[in-house]
Parts: structure tokens; C-alpha cells; sequence
């Protein structure tokens, strides 16, 4: 026997209220780095996506490329534990704080605004914050970015994008990642960005490789215009 029970409507109702202090605290946010003139980029997807390994080259484009200099840009990383990622974006030398969720299985805007007292920021020109890895609930919890990246993982199949269909919507960018490798694990990148551009048309869409340096340019490109 097999079935489908949509949940939804319990769901919706128990986190509204979680959610309208959340959506109050990030234009709070958005405020404050719009007037400090920070452009904010929050990076989302699945553990293992790649979120840190596309953030680490995007940076050493930006410092080697476009000019920025390292305390111009921060970084904020969520995880629900270790500070790993944060050390690996803080050997850039840019400013990088780790916030641990403490099991929390997403970050909320009062994580970025604690955050952001312990950044420099009246020198920082980009943030890019880095959510937990989870392709589900870090939807629902907008952090005052001004542009939303959602990093796919193309060698772990090609339903991400219809399994994920609310988070794809709620993207800007998506960066399909680990382009080199789809091939030797059989999965079709072309059906990945098919998919995507079905659920989300108003996405701009990136094939990516971070191991190699793939797609990284264009990428960057975007995320400056
Ligand atoms: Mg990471
Ligand atoms: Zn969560």
C-alpha cells in the first residue's frame, strides 16, 4: 500500500508566527546593509554540495581579478557544528565568522545579526553568507540577503530540482556544481537546468565545476552586476 499525505497546512500554521519575527528582523538587516552600501549573497543547498568550495573561488576571483580587497569582504557560516568551513574561507584573509546552530538545522536572521556586530563592516563591500546544508526549511527563513544562491550538486542525481521544487522558486541563482564529474556518474547536467528553468524561468542559471574552476567567472560576473 502506498499513499501521499500532504501536510502542508499544519505545517504552514505552527511556523507563521517563528516566521513574521524572522521576515521583521531581515528588512531590518537588508536595511542596515543597504545603508552600510554591502551587497549580501546567502548560499544555499544540500550537505556536500559544494556551497563552501564555490564561495572559496569566487572569492580568490574576486581579490585576484576584480580588485577587492580581502577586509572587504565577509563571510558568515552556518553549520551546526565545527567552524570548519569558516576556517577554510578565513585562510583568504577575509573577515569570516562561524555561527553554530547549536543542532539547528538552518540559520534565522538574528544569527546574521549577531553576526554582523562582530564584523568590520564599515569596510566590507560583499557578504557572502553560507547557510546549514539543507535543501528544505532554510527557505523559509529569509536573512536579508539581496540575492539567494541555491548550490546543486550535479553527481548526486537528477531529481534534486523536482524534489526541491519551493526552494528552486525561491532563488536567484542557481549554480549547478561538480559539472565535471556528471558524466562519470551518469547524470544528465542538461535535464538538471531543463528542470530548473521549468519551476523557476526568472533564475539565472550557472554550470559549475569550483574543483576545476568551471563556470566561476560567469558566476562572479553575476553576482557584481
Ligand atoms: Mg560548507
Ligand atoms: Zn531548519
Amino acid at each position: 500500500m502506498h499513499g501521499v499525505v500532504e501536510m502542508v497546512y499544519e505545517t504552514i500554521k505552527i511556523n507563521k508566527s517563528i516566521g513574521a519575527l524572522n521576515e521583521r528582523l531581515a528588512s531590518e538587516i537588508r536595511k542596515v546593509l543597504d545603508e552600510a552600501g554591502i551587497r549580501a549573497f546567502e548560499f544555499l543547498g544540500g550537505p556536500g554540495a559544494g556551497k563552501t568550495s564555490v564561495i572559496e573561488r569566487v572569492i580568490q576571483h574576486l581579490i585576484s581579478e576584480k580588485g577587492f580587497k580581502s577586509k572587504e569582504i565577509g563571510y558568515i557560516g552556518g553549520d551546526v557544528a565545527t567552524s570548519l568551513d569558516t576556517e577554510r574561507i578565513a585562510k583568504l584573509g577575509v573577515q569570516a565568522i562561524q555561527i553554530n546552530t547549536g543542532g539547528m538545522c538552518h540559520l534565522e536572521s538574528h544569527h546574521i545579526a549577531t553576526a554582523l556586530k562582530r564584523l568590520d563592516v564599515s569596510s566590507l563591500k560583499l557578504l557572502f553568507i553560507e547557510n546549514v546544508g539543507n535543501l528544505v526549511c532554510p527557505t523559509y527563513f529569509r536573512l536579508g540577503a539581496h540575492k539567494r544562491v541555491l548550490v546543486l550538486d550535479a553527481a548526486t542525481g537528477e531529481d534534486k530540482v523536482v524534489k526541491h521544487p519551493q526552494t528552486v522558486r525561491e532563488c536567484n541563482i542557481i549554480v549547478i556544481n561538480k559539472v565535471d564529474i556528471a558524466d562519470a556518474v551518469g547524470v544528465n547536467v542538461d535535464k538538471l537546468v531543463s528542470d530548473a528553468r521549468r519551476v523557476n524561468p526568472r533564475a539565472k542559471i550557472f554550470k559549475v565545476s569550483a574543483k576545476v574552476g568551471i563556470g566561476i567567472r560567469e558566476f562572479a560576473e553575476e553576482l557584481l552586476s
